[in-house]
């Protein structure tokens, strides 16, 4: 897991949360968290709208 970090933009996407944040180099970065248990699917991506779509179109594995 990642460093505590200030999100900010979170929204919900069925279990799959996405938040923006600031990496603390001047860069905006936008990160995207399952919250299903056992499922453990993050990613982080540089353009928001290519995190809400994995977000959308995640499916958790079994
Ligand atoms: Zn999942």
């Amino acid at each position: 897991m990642p460093a505590y970090r200030r999100f900010r933009d979170v929204r919900r996407f069925g279990p799959v949360t996405v938040g923006t944040y600031h990496d603390g180099r001047g860069r905006t970065r936008h990160t995207t968290a399952c919250s299903a248990p056992g499922c453990g699917f993050s990613a982080d991506y540089v353009d928001r709208p290519a995190a809400e779509l994995a977000a959308r179109t995640h499916r958790c594995n079994p």
